[in-house]
């Protein structure tokens, strides 16, 4: 059993990367990102107040974050690890998890710092289009990822569309956001010696395989 915090900038792959892990090695995939969008679906002033947060580029508030975080944490599949994608992204975030972890008697396990560079991360994030029908992702700036007709799905046909936070402006503001609150936690985590970093300019696969190789050198699957 094995807990799992990604780190990364915008458009480094953690959500990609966290299902693969899912997947492989049966862990709950926890993305605030996810819960946060969810609770924007609710016609509420707090769901109203979250969107236009996420849309900003902003980080909502701990708060709120962190009453969705201790929800999901409690349901029954994170009993057995899990992968925390968007979570913590500030230093404030990373001391009440510290604290959670020690009233629950848990370890804080590894954290994954997801290296990629600043321009590379605005390609993917500017031009990521996705499928709603079957989960297709696609990238409109990235002559491998387009897809064969532009704005349609080549899998089943449906238009693609796009996240509302996936545009330049945006971009810039979630960077400098990821910059000033979210980049001090490697310091953080390295002090903590937790901290592993992969190189996340590589293609999906190439940085699930060096994930593989840091998860399988702690073996701690088998207990
Ligand atoms: P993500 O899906 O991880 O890229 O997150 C999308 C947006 O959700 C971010 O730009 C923030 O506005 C918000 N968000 C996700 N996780 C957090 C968090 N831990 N704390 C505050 N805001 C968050």
């Amino acid at each position: 059993m094995e807990n799992i915090i990604f780190i990364a900038p915008p458009a480094a792959g953690k959500g990609t990367q966290s299902v693969k892990i899912k997947d492989a090695y049966h862990l709950a995939h926890i993305s605030t990102g996810d819960l946060l969008r969810a609770a924007t679906k609710e016609n509420t002033p707090e769901g109203l107040l979250i969107r236009n947060l996420m849309e900003s580029g902003g980080l909502v508030s701990d708060e709120i974050t962190e009453g969705l975080l201790l929800k999901r944490l409690a349901e029954q599949d994170c009993d057995n690890g899990y992968i925390l994608d968007g979570f913590p992204r500030n230093i404030k975030q990373a001391h009440d998890y510290q604290e959670l972890l020690k009233k629950l008697n848990k370890d804080v396990g590894v954290v994954i710092y997801l290296a990629l560079d600043k321009e590379i991360a605005r390609k993917r994030i500017v031009g990521r289009e996705s499928c709603a029908n079957c989960g297709a992702m696609y990238n409109n700036m990235i002559d491998t990822m387009k897809p064969k007709v532009a704005g349609i799905c080549d899998k089943c046909g449906n238009p693609l569309s796009k996240r509302s936070d996936d545009n330049d402006a945006t971009f810039e503001h979630r960077y400098d956001t990821y910059l000033k609150e979210t980049e001090p936690l490697l310091e953080f985590y390295k002090q903590l010696g937790v901290l592993e970093t992969v190189d996340s300019n590589q293609d999906a696969d190439k940085v699930f395989s060096d994930i593989v190789k840091i998860l399988d050198r702690r073996k701690k699957w088998l207990i």
